[in-house]
């Protein structure tokens, strides 16, 4: 009888170690499968890197030139998204582009950052050839707000230094106070501290794009270019009105390229593109554009009709 005891305190021993013991090896099969996954991840080779002619240049002024660009979307039916893009932008200056939906502004718009590869001798920024300028400076040259910006699971602060070193509580309430989120911060159950949720599921459309905007502004005078890409959208115009006023100071002594579907969105623009189907139907200043009486002229009477029907104050779409 005390040979089975002893056994079975053995056994009873056992069942935890054994326990563990397939615990640790499915997490082990795990980790090693999670590894591999990350491992294919990393060790994917970047299309677009420094090229071996690349030159040693740290900061960009932000003139920007396009010489005859023609692009083109890999594998996408249409030929080409962008035709015969030619356009000079000086340091410092802003510019409108406006147009229908698909004519190619966002194309336009990442072509500068590099986002897509384009041919040698189209696209130059303070005269260097846009393939030669090193990633690096490119990155912290040129800010884009895109259109549908990527907020992460953490806290509004956070998204918005997410450009940062680290989370600096004087440069994000600055940006946030740029970006009009005064207002929402109020309203958000935890302020800046409030987490965002899964891509920021716990703002309204508009709050995103605010959130997004803060993000840019948060990096301070360092983008020489800062790029707006259709990123007021889903703001309501007074709002957006307000913002502008804020964005001027930000504006100075920079190039700002503004992408808007709504006209009244680069009435201030010193230079305004419309495109069309991927080319440059008409340029000039606001009222010269709309004295024209083209396609400028057709979308701002188009949008002024929109914002009458909607005439109460309406509310932002999500
Ligand atoms: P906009 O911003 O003016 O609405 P886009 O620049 O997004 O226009 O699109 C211009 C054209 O390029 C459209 O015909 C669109 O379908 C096409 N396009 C945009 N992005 C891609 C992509 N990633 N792949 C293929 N075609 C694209
Ligand atoms: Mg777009």
């Amino acid at each position: 009888l005390a040979v089975f005891f002893t056994f079975a305190m053995y056994i009873y021993q056992l069942t935890f170690p054994t326990f563990i013991m397939g615990w640790v090896v499915a997490l082990v099969q795990r980790g090693a499968a999670s590894m591999q996954r990350i491992d294919e991840i990393l060790s994917i080779e970047p299309s677009i890197a420094d090229r071996p002619d690349t030159v040693a240049v740290k900061n960009l002024r932000g003139e920007i030139e396009f010489r005859g660009l023609d692009f083109a979307y890999e594998g996408a039916e249409r030929a080409h998204a962008l035709r015969n893009i030619e356009l000079t932008v000086p340091a410092g200056t802003s510019l409108g582009v406006v147009g229908p939906v698909g004519s190619g502004k966002s194309t336009l718009a990442s072509i500068i950052p590099r986002l897509y590869e384009i041919e040698d001798g189209r696209v130059f920024i303070d005269g260097i050839d846009l393939n030669q300028i090193p990633l690096a400076t490119l990155r912290t040259s040129v800010a884009v707000v895109p259109q549908e910006s990527f907020l992460f699971s953490m806290s509004l602060a956070d998204n918005i230094a997410y450009g940062l070193p680290f989370t600096e509580a004087h440069s994000v309430e600055e940006a946030a106070r740029g970006a009009q989120l005064g207002t929402d911060l109020a309203e958000l159950p935890d302020g800046f501290d409030t987490v965002v949720g899964e891509r920021g599921v716990m703002l309204s459309g508009g709050q995103r794009q605010r959130a997004a905007l803060a993000r840019a502004l948060a990096l301070g005078s360092r983008p020489s270019v800062l790029i707006l890409d259709d990123t007021l959208s889903a703001v309501d115009a007074r709002t957006e009105d307000a913002i502008q006023r804020e964005l001027f100071d930000v504006f100075t002594d920079r190039t700002v390229i503004v992408v808007a579907s709504r006209v009244n969105t680069v009435q201030h623009c010193d230079q305004i593109v419309v495109l069309d189907a991927g080319r440059i139907v008409e340029r000039g200043t606001h009222a010269v554009l709309l004295a024209r009486g083209g396609l400028y002229r057709r979308l701002s009477e188009e949008q002024q009709r929109e914002e009458h029907a909607a005439s109460e104050p309406a509310g932002e779409p999500t």
